[in-house]
């Protein structure tokens, strides 16, 4: 028999300034319930004035991945490894940085002149400690090579990230086994799906209101799932729109200092010093 995974807690989200002045909100750290997740950040929405969209120059990463998902504005991105592009909106970019990576995400330049709305997301995912000082990898991936997908019904569209929903595969490659779907579901529609057994699983809403077995995750808020083998969403009395997340309980000590995420502290003084020297990236 399927087990149905419920609600275990929910967490709010507060708004901080990140880089110096761009408002992301950000779920409170739910520490090892969010593993393999250490930050989700949706960026925004946020109205940008001519001249004034501001972005994160350059700077380093070690020892996970930064994913990327454009809802509305104009990014565009630059790295150590050579890798160079555009964020526009529903692309996504899944940036392994492994041993190291010094990247800038910034405006595009029309976008910084003219101004408008940036909102979108980026969530940190941990690596295992074995994969932490893999090569750089980077997956930058056009909005229409991601797969979309509707209900029979109509009441459900799902942008499949990674993993899988509704018989539709990602097309992005994830170093652990790593669920990112951006769901929308109407009024009185609902959804079953499937997160294996033993996998952390999670839902960040972000426009109206979601129902797991009875219970309401709303606008703001990050929904912890129980364990089990599948959970059914339903949108009641509004549309419900939210990202489900999942991944592995990492199960290993975690340290961290800023844009450097490895196992113990000797491993960050030796990633500051790489840093320093000129040799993480
Ligand atoms: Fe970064």
């Amino acid at each position: 028999m399927n087990t149905i995974r419920t609600l275990r807690m929910t967490a709010p989200t507060h708004t901080v300034l990140e880089g110096g002045g761009f408002p992301v909100r950000r779920p409170s750290a739910m520490g090892t319930l969010m593993s393999p997740f250490l930050l989700l950040d949706e960026m925004g929405p946020v109205h940008w004035d001519p001249g004034q969209a501001i972005g994160a120059p350059a700077h380093p990463h070690r020892g996970f991945e930064t994913v990327t998902y454009m809802l509305q504005g104009a990014m565009k991105h630059e790295d150590s490894a050579g890798n160079k592009g555009d964020l526009n909106p529903g692309d996504v970019q899944w940036m392994t940085a492994g041993r190291g990576i010094i990247h800038s995400e910034l405006p595009q330049d029309d976008f910084l002149e003219q101004g408008g709305v940036t909102h979108g997301f980026q969530i940190w995912v941990n690596l295992p400690s074995k994969d932490k000082m893999m090569n750089p990898r980077y997956q930058d991936i056009p909005s229409q090579e991601i797969p979309k997908v509707t209900s029979e019904d109509g009441k459900v569209w799902a942008n499949v990230i990674a993993g899988s929903t509704l018989g539709v595969q990602a097309v992005i490659d994830t170093v652990i086994p790593i669920t990112y779907i951006h769901m929308k579901i109407q009024q009185d529609g609902s959804h079953r799906q499937v997160i294996e057994k033993g996998l952390n699983g999670m839902i960040y809403v972000f426009g109206g209101t979601v129902h797991i077995d009875g219970k309401p995750v709303q606008d703001g808020q990050l929904g912890i799932l129980t364990d089990g083998d599948e959970v059914v969403f339903e949108a009641r009395e509004e549309d419900a729109e939210f990202l489900i997340l999942a991944g592995p309980e990492l199960n290993e000590p975690i340290a961290r200092y800023g844009p450097f995420v490895m196992n113990t502290r000797e491993e960050i003084q030796q990633a500051l010093q790489d840093y320093q020297n000129g040799t993480l990236a």
